[in-house]
C-alpha cells in the first residue's frame, strides 16, 4: 500500500496530526525515532484509518507516493535539521518536506534556501490548535513555494478547522511567510491573555469582584464584541474552585506565567523590522516580571504592596466593570492592529505580499485568538486596495469603537495608576494610540538632542534637507 503522506515525530502533535489526516481518508506512513511510539499509536488507534508503520526513514520515503510528501513533527530547533540531513538523500527532485513545529522563521528560510538549491520543496507550516486541533482541525499557516502548495494545499485544507463551510487554511507567503504568520498568532495570543488579566486584576484588586462573580461577568462580555474562545474559557478556569483548599483556583496557581519563546521571538522580530508592537512586548515582558518572583518577594516587602494607601477611593462598581470590559476591548483592538502591522513591515522586509484579510480569516477557529472581532478585520480589509487603511484603528469599525471606548479607556489606564495596579498593556495601548493621534510628538526634541550631542543631524518642518546646529560653537544652523 503506498502511502499519501509520511509524518516522522509522533509525540502528541505529529501522532494526531497524522490521525486527522488518516481520518480524512489519506494514507499515512508512520514514523518515529524510536519505534515505541509508533507502535503505542498503531495501538491506540489504528483502527481510525490507513496507516503504514516504518521503522527508518528509508523505509518511509519508499512507502510514499510522488510527488513525496514527508511531515516533520519532532523537536524544534537541531533535530528537524538531524532530520532533514537524513531525509534529503533518501528524496528526489519535487518531493516535498512540511515542517510542522514551531521553528523559528529565520532557520525555515535558510531550510528552505538550501533545500531549493537541492530541488526539493521546503515548506514551514505554522500550526495553531494544541494537540486537539491537531486532531480535530487546526488553524495551518504554510508557507513555501506556491507550486507545493498546489500538492499539499488540498491535503491541509482537509484536515484544517472549518469555519462554516471555509477551511482555516490557506497559502501564506513564500519561504518562512507561514512561521512568520504563526508566530505573530502567537505574540498576539499573549496580548489577548495580558489584557484579560489586566482586566481580571483591575475588578478584583480595585472592585474587589471576586473570582467566581467574575466568571458570571466574563459570561457574560462573551456574549459582547469581546466574544472569543479566551473570554470564554476565562470565565471556566475563574468558577474552578480548588478541590484541596475550597479556594478559587485561581488563588492557589504560582502567580507566575511560563513561556515557550514564540511571544519572545515576536517582540525580537518586531523591533528588527521597526514595528511598534507595544502590546505583544509588554505582555512578554508582563510574564518575565512574574517570573521574578524572589524580587518581587523582596519588592513587595521594601515598598508594600496593595492598592496605593493614599490614593482616592472612589467608588468602583458596575460602571467601573463596563469600564474596564471597553478598556479591554480597545487595547485588544491595538494589540491586533499592531499585529497585522508587524506583518505588513515584516512583509516589506522579506519580500512577503501577506492578504492579511485571508490570514484574518484562518484565526477563526481552531486556533486559541479565535473571536468575532476577526469578522470585523476582514471587512476592514473587504474593500479595494485603494481603500484598504494604513493601520486598523484607521478602518470605519475600528475607529468607532476606539471612540466609544476611549473615555472609559483613560478612566481605567488612570485608576490603575492611582490604585497601584499594573495594567502595562492597558496603558501602553492607550499611549500607542495618543502617540499615533498627535499632530506633534517630543520626538523634534530627541532630534534636537541627538543633533547636540552627535551632530546627528534634523529636518525641517519648512526646508527640505538635512540641518545641524553648531552647538559647540556659536550655535548657527548649517545645511548639510
Ligand atoms: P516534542 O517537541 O516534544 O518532540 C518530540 C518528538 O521529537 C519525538 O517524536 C522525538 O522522538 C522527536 N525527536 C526529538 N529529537 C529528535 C532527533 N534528534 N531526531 C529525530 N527525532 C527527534 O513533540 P510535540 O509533539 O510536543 O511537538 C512537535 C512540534 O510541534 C514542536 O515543534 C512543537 O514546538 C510544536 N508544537 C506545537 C503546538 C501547537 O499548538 N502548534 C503545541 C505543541 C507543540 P523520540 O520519541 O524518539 O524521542
Amino acid at each position: 500500500m503506498t502511502a499519501d503522506i509520511g509524518v516522522t515525530g509522533l509525540a502528541v502533535m505529529g501522532a494526531n496530526l497524522a490521525r486527522n489526516l488518516a481520518r480524512n481518508g489519506y494514507t499515512v506512513a508512520l514514523h518515529n525515532r524510536s519505534v515505541a511510539k509508533t507502535d503505542a499509536l498503531l495501538e491506540a488507534h489504528g483502527e481510525e484509518g490507513r496507516f503504514v508503520r516504518t521503522e527508518t526513514l528509508a523505509e518511509l520515503v519508499q512507502a510514499l507516493e510522488r510527488p513525496r510528501r514527508v511531515l516533520v513533527m519532532v523537536k524544534a530547533g537541531a533535530p528537524v535539521d538531524a532530520v532533514i540531513e537524513e531525509l534529503v538523500p533518501l528524496l528526489d527532485e519535487g518531493d516535498i518536506i512540511i515542517d510542522g513545529g514551531n521553528s523559528f522563521f529565520e532557520e525555515t528560510r535558510r531550510r528552505e534556501e538550501s533545500l531549493r538549491g537541492e530541488g526539493i520543496h521546503f515548506v514551514g507550516v505554522g500550526v495553531s490548535g494544541g494537540e486537539e486541533g491537531a486532531l480535530n482541525g487546526p488553524s495551518i499557516m504554510p508557507g513555501g513555494s506556491q507550486e507545493s502548495y498546489e500538492s499539499l494545499g488540498p491535503m491541509l485544507e482537509r484536515i484544517a478547522a472549518d469555519f462554516h463551510g471555509e477551511p482555516c487554511c490557506a497559502w501564506i507567503g513564500t519561504d518562512g511567510a507561514g512561521h512568520y504568520v504563526k508566530m505573530v498568532h502567537n505574540g498576539i495570543e499573549y496580548a489577548d491573555m495580558q489584557v484579560i488579566g489586566e482586566a481580571y486584576d483591575l475588578m478584583r484588586s480595585v472592585a474587589g469582584l471576586e473570582p467566581a462573580a467574575q466568571a458570571e461577568v466574563f459570561r457574560e462580555w462573551n456574549t459582547t464584541d469581546l466574544a472569543s474562545y479566551l473570554i470564554e474559557i476565562t470565565s471556566e478556569v475563574l468558577e474552578q474552585e480548588d478541590e484541596i483548599t475550597g479556594r478559587p483556583l485561581v488563588d492557589v496557581i504560582v502567580d507566575a506565567a511560563g513561556q515557550k519563546g514564540t511571544g519572545r521571538w515576536t517582540a525580537i522580530s518586531a523591533l528588527e523590522v521597526g514595528s511598534p508592537v507595544t502590546a505583544i512586548a509588554e505582555s512578554v515582558f508582563a510574564r518575565s516580571i512574574s517570573s521574578q518572583q524572589q524580587l518581587r518577594s523582596q519588592t513587595t516587602q521594601v515598598f508594600s504592596s496593595g492598592i496605593d494607601e493614599h490614593a482616592p477611593t472612589p467608588d468602583y462598581g458596575p460602571e467601573f466593570v463596563e469600564d474596564v470590559r471597553k478598556a479591554l476591548y480597545a487595547s485588544k483592538l491595538v494589540a491586533y492592529a499592531q499585529g497585522l502591522d508587524m506583518l505588513v513591515a515584516a512583509g516589506e522586509e522579506f519580500g512577503w505580499d501577506l492578504d492579511l484579510r485571508s490570514i484574518a480569516s484562518l484565526w477563526r477557529a481552531g486556533c486559541i485568538i479565535r473571536a468575532d472581532l476577526l469578522d470585523t478585520i476582514m471587512k476592514a480589509y473587504d474593500v479595494p486596495a485603494s481603500r484598504r487603511p494604513q493601520n486598523l484603528l484607521l478602518a470605519q469599525d475600528f475607529t468607532e469603537a476606539i471612540n466609544e471606548c476611549l473615555p472609559a479607556w483613560r478612566r481605567v489606564v488612570a485608576a490603575a495608576a492611582t490604585q497601584g495596579v499594573p495594567a502595562p498593556v492597558f496603558s501602553s495601548s492607550l499611549a500607542y494610540y495618543d502617540g499615533l493621534r498627535r499632530d506633534r510628538l517630543p520626538a523634534a526634541l530627541t532630534q534636537g538632542l541627538r543633533d547636540y550631542f552627535g551632530a546627528h543631524t534634523y529636518r525641517r518642518i519648512d526646508q527640505e534637507g538635512t540641518f545641524h546646529t553648531l552647538w559647540s560653537a556659536d550655535r548657527s544652523e548649517v545645511q548639510q
